[in-house]
Order: structure tokens, then C-alpha cells, then sequence
């Protein structure tokens, strides 16, 4: 028994489609999220109902399971009608704090926003959403959630047979810029007005209306990009679509976490310009807000007068972000929020960094240590640094030891394809304490030349 409490149901008709998963032929739970099922309370559930219920073969009782509808610009490019082409949210459940997640399958067949998809998904990106957004979880970072994943027994066509699989994404709502724009762009102000109660309600309950809700989505926003940088990761398509409005992490497709430190880095082999790249992420979550208050203007009471608030709201991305990125980074040097002079500190040091192709998570988790670098510069960088009377114990909080790296999830994904699980659920485990004690050495370790991934796909 779930107790569904659903909100977004609840919604204009237009903003969804209600219809359920298709079934799938052969089952098989693989993984199981114990602790978040426990906060959901869903721990009492037997076996056979969770096979079930997250393969999407039973609807229980208390869902009405539907597919939203969005739209997004998709690098850059205006696509006016986006949506659930793969995802079916089975409905909202309340934690024992009183905190609202929806539960919501993906891969879990065709819906009418599919386009030319086949709405599943496979072992290989299911399995990725999982440990990422898990690791994502234990480093401190805001973000969906993995409650489950169940293999179907079918397979799924890419550029080769695939075994199929649904993930079951827990989130504090899937509520994306994209959500507010396709109702923008219809000049559906009944559903603008609902959508943004509705997001007023969830995450921000004390925004009076459009521009003080504006003000804190950027805020999260920056915030959340802040802490990816702080951590080396790179979301890979940051669309509009993929822009969640409560600055959780979203849609983990190509993302990875880089080993080797260069500004510039791209993982998705889709970028091919590199608009999402490692460096390039802070004034994309910017131009995204932009698409955000352009969405927002048809609700505010005089047009002119909006535009002006909303670009003031927009230009006040970079001093969040500015004072985040130097609280995240002060910590990782173990000092305070970084001043002028410690920006360029810490420049220096991320210039020895990306010359020497030095381990992002590394140098960090050795700087307290025994770290050295062979650069002319390091030495005297590393004087400096000390002069300033680095805090370890602040340091050891902010640079993990673990990052889900790219070649180990690589090689997980080849062991479930033949359901070995043995190395998912290793890392997982591992994931879970990124910065207290290394159970694995290897886990630790930058990939050899040879073990490097360097390029991810989006696996749709
Ligand atoms: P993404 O950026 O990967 O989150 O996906 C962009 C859009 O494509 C969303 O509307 C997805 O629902 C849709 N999509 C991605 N993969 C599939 C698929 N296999 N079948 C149907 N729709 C898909
Ligand atoms: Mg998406």
C-alpha cells in the first residue's frame, strides 16, 4: 500500500496526458534503494510487488500515472513540444518529514511526447542515473533520487540489441524551466498562472509572485551550479528542458565527473561545439534563467516594467554564483570565502592543474597531504598556500575521496548487460561515503590512458 497524496494531477488537463506504462514481458528487481524506500514508506513492500509496481506492470492503488508536458530549447534550438517520452509519473508520495517526491518511471514506454522514441530505456543508462544521482546525493549536491531498477526481459534497439531496463526517479517535483515555457510560448496563461502556484507552493512558499519566485530559482540555480564546478562535474545538456526549477540535478545522460582537469572539458558526444562544457556551465545556468523570466513576463501586470525587474533579477546570477563558486572553492583550499587575492591563488593552481592534466578529485583529496605536482610553478604555489594556514578539517569535508569516475561506471554497465550487478552494487555501496574511507582502492584511482572514457552518449 502507497499512500499517494497527487498534486500535480491536479493540474490544468492541458499540462499532461494520463495514461499508464506499458507492461513488460520478464521483471526482474536489480536494485534497490532500502533507505529512500524507507523514507517514502514503502519499506513494507514484498518483492513480487516491487517488481511489479517499478516495471510499471502494476498500477497501484492511489496513482494516476500521467506524462507531463514541456518544451525546451535543446542547444540552444527552440523545440516548442518536448514532454514524458519516456517517463510515466506514477504519482506523489509525502516523507515522514512532510517533504513531497514524485515517483516516476522511466523507460517505461511510448506516451504521446515521444516523437520518434521508443520511450525505454536500457540497463546502461539506467544503471548510470542511479549511481550518479545517488553519488550526486551523498557528496551534498541537490538532486533526483534512485529508488529502483528492474530489468524487462525485452530488449531495446541502439546502435545494438540492449538488455531493457526502467529506473525509478524520486524527486522533490519534475517541474523544469521547460514546464513554465511551453505554456509561454501557447499563451496558456491559466496554465503559466497554475503551473507557477504550483511550483510557489512546493519549493518556494515564500515568493509573493513571479519576480520574488524568479529570485530564488536563480539563487538555487547558481548555487547548484557552484557546487557542480566545486566537484569537476559536467551535467552534458543543459537544456532548458533539463533546468529543474527547485536547483535540484537533473536528467543524468552524458554527464560525467572529469578526471583529468582542463576548463574546456566536453564528455557528451553530441556537444560538438562544446556549449556545455566544464567552464562554460555558470553562464549557461544563466542564459537558462533567461528563458525562465521570458516565460514568466505574460504573468507580470505590465509588460515594460517586467522586463526591467526580471533583467536586473537575471544580472544578479553572476554575484551568487561569484560568492558561491568562492565559498565552495575557499573550502577546498581550506580557507574561507576566497578574496580577491585567493581567486587568483586559486587560479594558479587550477592553471598547474589543466598543464599538467592532474586529477581533478585527486590533487584536492592530496593537497593536505603529500601532494606534488612536477610544475616550475608548484612550489612556490604551494608556499603561498601555506602562509595562509589551510584548514584540513574543512578541506576533508569539501574534496571527496570518491567520484563515481567515468571508466568504473563504464565497466559496471558492461557487467549488468550480462546481470552481473556484483560491480553496481560495490560502487554504489562505495558512493555512498565519498569522503570518509576509500573500501577500494581502485575506486580512488584516475583511469590508465587505456581505461579512459572519453566520450559518453546519451543512451535514449
Ligand atoms: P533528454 O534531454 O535526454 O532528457 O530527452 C529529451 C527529450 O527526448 C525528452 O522529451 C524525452 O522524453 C525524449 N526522449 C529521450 N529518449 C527517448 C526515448 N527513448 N523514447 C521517447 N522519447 C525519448
Ligand atoms: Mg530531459
Amino acid at each position: 500500500m502507497i499512500a499517494f497524496d497527487n498534486s500535480y494531477a491536479r493540474l490544468p488537463e492541458q499540462a499532461f496526458t494520463r495514461l499508464s506504462a506499458t507492461p513488460v514481458q520478464d521483471p526482474k528487481l536489480r536494485a534497490w534503494n532500502a533507505p529512500m524506500a524507507t523514507q517514502l514508506g514503502l519499506a513494507g513492500l514484498e518483492d513480487a510487488a516491487k517488481t511489479q509496481i517499478f516495471s510499471g506492470n502494476d498500477v497501484p492503488t492511489g496513482a494516476e500515472p500521467l506524462a507531463a508536458l514541456y518544451a525546451g530549447h535543446q542547444f540552444g534550438n527552440w523545440n516548442p513540444q518536448l514532454g514524458d517520452g519516456r517517463a510515466i509519473l506514477l504519482g506523489e508520495v509525502l516523507d515522514s518529514q512532510g517533504e513531497r517526491w514524485d515517483i516516476q518511471l522511466k523507460g517505461s514506454g511510448p506516451t504521446p511526447y515521444s516523437r520518434a522514441g521508443d520511450g525505454r530505456n536500457w540497463v546502461g543508462p539506467a544503471l548510470r542515473e542511479y549511481l550518479i544521482s545517488e553519488a550526486m546525493h551523498a557528496l551534498g549536491v541537490p538532486t533526483t533520487r534512485a529508488l529502483a531498477i528492474v530489468t524487462t526481459g525485452e530488449t531495446v534497439m541502439r546502435e545494438a540489441p540492449r538488455p531493457g531496463a526502467i529506473v525509478t526517479r524520486v524527486a522533490r517535483s519534475h517541474i523544469r524551466v521547460g514546464t513554465f515555457q511551453v505554456f509561454a510560448a501557447r499563451g496558456d496563461v491559466e496554465a503559466l498562472e497554475a503551473v507557477m502556484n504550483h511550483v510557489i507552493e512546493r519549493h518556494y512558499p515564500t515568493a509573493s509572485g513571479p519576480e520574488e519566485l524568479l529570485v530564488q530559482v536563480v539563487a538555487a540555480q547558481a548555487e547548484l551550479i557552484a557546487q557542480w564546478m566545486s566537484f569537476g562535474f559536467i551535467h552534458g545538456v543543459m537544456n532548458t528542458d533539463n533546468a529543474h526549477v527547485a536547483g535540484d540535478t537533473i536528467d543524468y545522460g552524458p554527464c560525467a565527473f572529469m578526471d583529468a582537469y582542463h576548463p574546456g572539458k566536453v564528455f557528451s558526444s553530441i556537444d560538438q561545439q562544446g556549449r556545455y562544457a566544464y567552464a562554460n556551465q555558470p553562464n549557461i545556468g544563466a542564459w537558462n534563467m533567461a528563458q525562465l523570466a521570458t516565460s514568466l513576463l505574460p504573468l507580470m501586470p505590465d509588460r515594460e516594467t517586467g522586463i526591467e525587474s526580471f533583467t536586473e533579477i537575471i544580472n544578479g546570477f553572476a554575484d551568487v554564483y561569484q560568492s558561491a563558486w568562492r565559498r565552495r572553492f575557499g573550502a577546498k583550499l581550506g580557507l574561507d570565502a576566497l578574496d580577491d587575492g585567493q581567486v587568483d591563488l586559486m587560479g594558479d593552481l587550477l592553471k598547474i592543474m589543466a598543464d599538467k592534466q592532474a586529477d581533478f578529485t585527486n590533487v584536492f583529496r592530496d593537497l593536505s597531504g603529500t601532494l606534488h605536482l612536477d610544475h616550475p610553478d608548484f612550489a612556490a604555489w604551494l608556499n603561498r598556500w601555506q602562509s595562509m594556514a589551510p584548514n584540513t578539517a574543512i578541506m576533508d569535508a569539501a574534496n571527496p575521496k570518491l567520484i563515481p569516475r567515468n571508466h568504473l561506471v563504464e565497466e559496471a554497465i558492461q557487467s549488468a548487460v550480462y546481470d552481473n550487478w556484483e560491480l553496481f552494487h560495490e560502487l554504489n555501496q562505495a558512493l555512498a561515503s565519498p569522503f570518509s574511507h576509500i573500501s577500494e582502492p581502485r575506486f580512488a584511482e584516475p583511469p590508465t590512458p587505456d581505461q579512459e572514457v572519453r566520450q559518453t552518449f546519451c543512451g535514449t
